[in-house]
């Protein structure tokens, strides 16, 4: 069986973590001086989950507030800000399952407290464009997806007042779990090592400020433990070679596809000349649910394992109950049940790639 995905190790993740527990060194660092040229504040969290609560507790929404995010997302982007009361305002998307801009800008009230766009697959939204619909309004940036990708020369997460990265075992560089938070608001630091450390100023403490530390303020229990620090130091340290691959299985897919793109039996992304993704995802888009549905009975026979993906939220029961969706849904509900993502993971061989190829174009007598 060709799996859709499968977890790279890439060799000292042991020899790292065995280097925290008997000598104590300190991986957290490490990764955060690792990524440096993110030229942000980072903070390292148990989950891309907890950077969006963060960020909700950070901005202090509450009851009355409306956030607006796409319908097509996870359920954790949801959460984070149905935890502190919000009204959750979600909006359409677009060819890439990016939020739909125009949509944004009519959905925008006097309540709005935060939009949330979502980089689907590590393909960015049009940042320039929503920053300036957006105003005063704080941009959280689901970047879940999107380690290592940019939009014009800036990495994904730093264009937002934050920004949130997932170190998931199914996202190109993990930690098992794992998530990193981007600061880009300065203004919002001091608050956030508090949120971090269950509203205490304990990091005030660690750096020898102060004699004792005592609750200050709302928080929780966000960091990241030191076992997947060193875990995550071994991933980073291979993460140039880890995007290129992926990248190069992305275009393998799209090069192989062409002729069955030609022919319109099935669309892919557009990637804009602003975007430079990391090869997180490859999706097609069939006709109909019904065509997506045969292929992938099709493709489990020839064994190779593909996956759909999100139910859109408004959809969902608790979305329902919890959600508004404005304006017309032209793309989320219609392509959610029309896509298909296929394997890419780098235990993928390139006769593997060729081998997915053949099996679809022969599901279309190509
Ligand atoms: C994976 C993912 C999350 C959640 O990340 P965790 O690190 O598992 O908490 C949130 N949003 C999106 C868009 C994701 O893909």
């Amino acid at each position: 069986m060709i799996k859709f995905n499968s977890s790279y190790i890439a060799g000292k993740e042991i020899e790292y973590i065995s280097d925290t527990i008997l000598n104590g060194t300190d991986y957290n660092k490490k990764c955060i001086d690792f990524l440096s040229d993110y030229n942000s504040h980072i903070f390292l969290v148990h989950s891309c989950t907890a950077a969006l609560e963060i960020s909700a507790l950070a901005l202090d929404i509450s009851s009355g507030d409306e956030v607006i995010m796409p319908s097509y997302t996870y359920v954790s982007t949801g959460n984070a800000f149905l935890l502190r009361g919000a009204k959750i305002i979600f909006v359409d998307v677009d060819q890439n399952m990016n939020i739909d801009l125009e949509a944004v800008k009519n959905a925008i009230t006097d309540k709005t407290k935060a939009i949330v766009p979502v980089h689907y697959g590590g393909i960015s939204c049009d940042m320039d464009k929503l920053l300036e619909i957006a105003k005063n309004i704080p941009i959280i940036e689901d970047a879940a997806q999107g380690i290592y990708s940019k939009y014009k020369n800036r990495y994904l997460g730093t264009m937002g007042n934050i920004g949130c990265i997932s170190l998931h075992e199914t996202k190109n560089i993990n930690s098992k779990n794992g998530g990193i938070l981007l600061v880009n608001d300065k203004s919002l630091i001091k608050k956030i090592e508090k949120i971090i450390e269950k509203g205490t100023d304990r990091i005030e403490y660690l750096k020898g400020n102060v004699n004792k530390y005592s609750w200050k303020s709302i928080g929780s229990s966000y960091s990241m433990s030191s076992l997947n620090s060193a875990y995550l130091y071994g991933q980073l340290e291979k993460s140039s070679y880890i995007v290129e691959e992926r990248i190069r299985i992305f275009n393998k897919y799209k090069e192989g596809l062409n002729k069955l793109i030609d022919k319109n039996f099935i669309e892919v992304m557009n990637i804009s000349k602003c975007s430079t993704h990391n090869g997180h995802m490859f999706f097609i888009k069939l006709k109909n649910e019904i065509v997506r549905d045969d292929l992938i009975k099709f493709l489990e026979k020839k064994e190779i394992q593909t996956a759909t993906h999100y139910e859109p939220l408004h959809n969902s029961k608790k979305g329902k109950e919890v959600g508004e969706f404005v304006f017309d849904d032209v793309r989320t509900t219609k392509d959610a049940k029309r896509l298909l993502r296929l394997p890419l993971h780098l235990n993928l061989k390139d006769k593997d790639i060729e081998y997915i190829i053949k099996r679809i174009e022969e599901f279309f007598h190509e």
